[in-house]
């Protein structure tokens, strides 16, 4: 499963998952950009998933379906978490500000159909970015 596999780290698909040897040195976790757009930024979930300017528009509706959810659960609003907050949340993690007893299984049903058919989308839309192949 796809959200496994970025939860885990190990997505072929996002560069920073990615084992990268260069000039026989390991590429560092900074050193691996994104591949997708040319921000020269690091190529991880925070950046496939809220930033990069050929991916985040996949995550609109996802964000939309958070937002709302934090409101009605009174919890903090999306636009006052960090970045890191929002991809942790975005990869199904509650957050961390919910009761844990109460309401974190309601959390997860409410959530994960959207982040499950959120992050399909995005690797259909990754797998159909020319860019993203590997080289010949
Ligand atoms: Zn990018």
């Amino acid at each position: 499963m796809s959200l496994t596999r970025f939860r885990s780290q190990n997505h072929q698909l996002i560069p920073t998952h990615k084992f990268t040897i260069e000039n026989a040195q390991r590429v560092t976790y900074d050193q691996k950009i994104c591949l997708y757009c040319d921000q020269q930024t690091t190529g991880n979930e925070i950046q496939i998933l809220l930033q990069c300017p050929s991916t985040k528009h996949i995550a609109n509706d996802l964000v939309a379906t958070l937002t709302t959810l934090l409101t009605h659960s009174h919890q903090p609003t999306w636009n006052s978490l960090k970045l890191y907050q929002q991809t942790s949340i975005m990869l199904a993690d509650p957050p961390t500000t919910l009761p844990k007893k109460f309401h974190q299984t309601a959390w997860l049903h409410a959530t994960l159909p959207h982040i499950l058919t959120c992050i399909a989308a995005l690797e259909t839309h990754l797998y159909n970015i020319p860019q993203a192949l590997p080289p010949p």
